[in-house]
């Protein structure tokens, strides 16, 4: 752990060091409660702040949990010697004219970020 001081946002005092820290939240409708997170605590009105590491582990476990609302099934078909996957509809009219992607695979999962 590094010495880094951090004050309380909510009453000033100087928070210390801990590797207790239960982290609770809501993701989809799914509770998520990650234990022994490490960070700081205000002695005085007992307020946390994660650590860095542990804010990656939060963001990297909530991440499990999120799950699009609406998933559309496409055939990935072959045109002119490539695959091609079409964009649907709905999807499409959301871009509205943006017309640029940068894609990578993440697993199984194609990502597409469209600007
Ligand atoms: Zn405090």
């Amino acid at each position: 752990m590094n010495e880094i001081e951090i004050n309380c946002i909510q009453c000033g005092t100087k928070t210390r060091e801990v590797d207790n820290i239960t982290f609770t939240a809501t993701v989809e409708g799914r509770e998520i409660v990650i234990t022994r997170l490490t960070g700081t605590r205000c002695p005085t009105c007992g307020e946390e702040y994660l650590g860095a590491d542990s804010l990656d582990k939060v963001e990297e476990i909530t991440k499990k949990f999120r799950k699009p609302k609406v998933v559309f099934k496409r055939k990935i078909t072959t045109s002119g010697g490539r695959r091609v996957l079409g964009i649907p509809d709905e999807i499409d009219r959301a871009l509205g004219k943006k017309e640029n992607a940068d894609i990578w695979l993440e697993g199984d999962k194609i990502v597409a970020e469209v600007y």
